[in-house]
């Protein structure tokens, strides 16, 4: 399970088609382009011959570059190259901690289906514009104060000089490959240009930015100062310059091919193409596509490497997985926007207290994560041990170093007064919020909440970890159900950004409003959605795993569903996702499934036969695979097929295509149901849900995105094969309506 970051690393197949086969007028309004009036650039005088551009994007916290902004920008340059009074011309930005944010992808996504000829002409607009600046009449310094990134950085990449401020926010880089491009405004010519190649793979093929030190060290930056000296630091740059000419040799030298045999050539594409094979495992085409382009420009000289990266960049803009990846991209600004409610917004409490009942795995991940964001925590368990050891890990955690490989000592000490390891109930009861994640026991839980309620504040909210029991069934009993609601972290806590805010019968708007503002504030993203089994992501998860051993008793072989799964984009087969979950966890979650759907939830003894086999997962060393050996990784366990055996209802082969319905089709008829039962908002927050909580892969853009490239009519097809599977494989109400009427889940809100 796997955030969207390191899923686009490891995920699946596919395909760079010309036209998505998604409804792009969607796509393009669930976007919301605006169009930007009023004026981004302002032009002032540093010194009597030093002009200054500064960008400001109108009532934006970033500056972003739209069509609007470009032309502004060549009515500049038009003005400014006809004046002999220029000798300098620096770009700063007036946002703070953001120079340039990138190009403004809502305009892209209204361009997606344009012809080739029109994206190729859309790349040597900014070519072309940003170009002029390596001819210009004077010299150019990018002022980078912090955010520099994607066509933000190709701007600076054009310019003479760059200089960085060096505050925590100064960060350079080309992440396009993340939307399934690659800079097209002349990144991959200037990049390998100025840094040299083999940064410059590293940077544009992983799209990964640098900070203001490595951007120094790789020669982006020349000078890397203080936030209020940028300005002076970069009129001086330009006084370096005017005297020492060394701009003008640069020039002549990033205007030519790179210096670099065919030998060094041949051996960093071999080496590049292998990392990049190894993170994408072929499904992401953009990475692959930007080292071939930039391998191939290096013996061309700027204007051909343009011409070059226009012209491929030009196959992959508007493919399907471009359009996935945007669809991820809108997917996650959506939800930084959405409040958790509908209608007038609601003022969500502040809080700045949490206590977390329950010390173990989960209890002690929820509680780093608020100490990491500086918010003081109780924390208490039933369990001494627990408590003290939950209490270690907490710290240890929160102060953890990545230089470090470790805990930092003086980190810990900083945090350490924000945590209290407690057993008093008044101390639990005083924060203002109370997190209760103790083992999953609906009696027991209610037996705490009965007896701390009466001693909260009057406006503490209290929320439950729980994986499986309904939230209205624990808020029976108590005096303020309002004040009640689901906060459903995943595991590990530290790795997974989402979490499921679930919304109980009577629970109030301003509880959900305060869970979802809180969770934001810690730096997750939460979804918020009504009661039901299993919420959201389980609920979805468990059809999938559970046709994953329908398809074992069929005679499935376990390589085989695992291969399937991994060739569709999931980062793990199903069969090692068993193990890792804990077969008698899986035993336990899966009858809660069964008892709450048992017209489509099957309920296989293989499962109970494997946990009396005492094969329990990776936890203890043998569940479907067998993890004896020294780096405790998954290995076929011969002896397996004992247990099996007896389950088995026929030995014949499935077919690829039969593996990929059948595990994807019974989550995705769920997911429809789910619609149906008004669990979630919007079909949106399954696919953000799935991709964030499952590692579903973002280059099909989400369940329902990709169910929106088959079609509805397509789907119910594809279920006919399997009608005698019953109600897990029929088509739903939904499902039925949405083929006859031909709508997208995808459709405008
Ligand atoms: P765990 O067994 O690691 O920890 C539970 C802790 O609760 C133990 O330290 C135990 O001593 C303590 N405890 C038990 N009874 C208590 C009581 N009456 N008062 C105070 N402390 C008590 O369990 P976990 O995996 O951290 O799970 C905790 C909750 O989180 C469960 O509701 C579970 O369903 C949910 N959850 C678990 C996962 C997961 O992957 N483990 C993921 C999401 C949600």
């Amino acid at each position: 399970m796997l955030p969207f970051q390191a899923s686009i690393r490891c995920a699946v197949t596919d395909v760079a088609v010309r036209q998505p086969d998604v409804d792009v007028t969607n796509l393009a309004k669930f976007a919301g382009l605006k169009q930007m009036t009023a004026e981004t650039l302002s032009l002032s005088m540093a010194e009597p011959d030093i002009a200054v551009l500064t960008f400001d994007t109108p009532n934006k916290s970033a500056n972003v570059l739209s069509n609007s902004v470009l032309d502004e920008l060549a009515s500049h340059l038009d003005a400014l190259e006809q004046r002999s009074d220029v000798a300098g011309l620096i770009f700063r930005s007036a946002k703070s901690g953001i120079f340039i944010a990138g190009a403004d992808l809502r305009e892209f996504v209204q361009s997606l289906g344009a012809p080739e000829e029109q994206v190729v002409a859309m790349c040597r607009r900014g070519q072309t514009l940003f170009g002029r600046l390596s001819n210009a009449p004077f010299i150019s310094v990018a002022a980078i104060n912090g955010n520099c990134v994607g066509g933000g950085a190709e701007l600076a990449s054009w310019c003479d000089r760059r200089v960085f401020s060096n505050n925590a926010k100064a960060e350079f880089g080309f992440p396009e490959v993340k939307l399934g491009l690659f800079p097209g405004w002349g990144g991959t010519v200037r990049a390998p240009r100025i840094a040299g190649l083999s940064n410059a793979v590293e940077m544009v093929t992983g799209g990964e930015s640098i900070s203001a030190d490595a951007a120094y060290k790789m020669g982006w930056a020349s000078d890397v100062v203080g936030d209020d000296d940028l300005l002076s630091a970069a009129i001086q740059m330009v006084r370096a310059e005017q005297a020492s000419e060394e701009y003008l040799v640069d020039r002549e030298r990033w205007s030519g091919p790179i210096e670099i045999t065919e030998t060094e050539l041949g051996f960093l594409g071999a080496t590049a193409s292998a990392v990049i094979r190894q993170q994408t495992k072929g499904h992401y085409p953009a990475p692959d596509a930007a080292l071939e382009t930039m391998l191939e420009s290096a013996m061309l000289d700027s204007e051909a490497g343009c011409q070059l990266e226009a012209n491929r960049m030009a196959k992959l803009f508007g493919s399907s997985v471009n359009a996935a990846l945007l669809n991820v991209f809108f997917l996650t600004d959506r939800n930084k926007k959405d409040t958790g409610v509908d209608g007038e917004s609601i003022a969500p409490r502040s809080i700045r207290s949490v206590t977390v009942i329950g010390a173990g795995i989960m209890g002690s991940g929820i509680a780093s994560a608020n100490v990491k964001r500086q918010l003081t925590v109780a924390l208490t368990d039933a369990a001494r041990e627990s408590l003290a050891k939950g209490g270690r890990s907490v710290l240890e955690e929160a102060a953890f170093d990545r230089r470090l490989k470790g805990p930092n000592p003086q980190r810990m000490l900083d945090l350490a007064p924000l945590l209290n390891l407690t057993t008093s109930d008044e101390e639990v009861a005083a924060s203002d919020l109370v997190i209760e994640a103790i083992i999953e026991n609906e009696e027991i839980k209610r037996s705490i909440y009965s007896r701390l309620e009466p001693q909260l504040r009057k406006d503490a909210i209290l929320a439950s970890n729980t994986s499986t029991i309904p939230i209205t069934k624990l808020a029976a009993g108590l005096k303020h159900p309002e004040r009640f609601c689901g906060i459903h972290f995943f595991n590990p806590v530290r790795r997974m950004k989402l979490v499921e805010v679930i919304r109980g019968e009577q629970t109030s708007d301003e509880t959900i409003a305060t869970a979802v503002a809180y969770a934001k504030g810690i730096g997750k993203m939460p979804i918020v959605m009504n009661d039901g089994p299993g919420f959201l992501v389980n609920r979805l998860l468990f059809p999938y795993m559970h046709e994953a051993i329908e398809l074992l008793c069929d005679g499935a072989e376990i390589k085989a569903i695992e291969r399937a799964s991994k060739s569709f984009g999931m980062p793990m087969g199903p069969i090692e996702l068993y193990d890792l979950v804990g077969i008698d966890t899986a035993v336990y979650a899966g009858q809660t499934m069964f008892e709450a759907f048992p017209d489509r939830v099957v309920s296989s003894a293989l499962l109970p036969a494997m946990v009396a086999a005492k094969r329990l997962g990776k936890k203890t060393g043998r569940g479907f695979y067998s993890y004896g050996n020294r780096k405790g990784r998954a290995e076929p366990d011969p002896t397996l097929n004992e247990v099996i055996e007896p389950h088995l209802r026929e030995k014949r082969s499935v077919t690829p295509d039969e593996l990929t319905t059948r595990l994807f089709l019974p989550m995705f008829l769920e997911a429809t149901r789910v619609l149906e039962d008004g669990i979630v908002r919007d079909p949106r927050d399954i696919d953000l849900g799935l991709i964030f909580g499952l590692g579903f892969p973002p280059f099909k853009g989400g369940l329902m995105f990709w169910a929106d490239t088959l079609g509805a009519s397509a789907i119910v097809e594809m279920l006919k094969p399997f009608e005698s599977l019953g109600n897990r494989m029929a088509p739903t109400t939904l499902l039925l309506e949405m083929a006859t009427s031909g709508t997208k889940f995808y459709k405008q809100k």
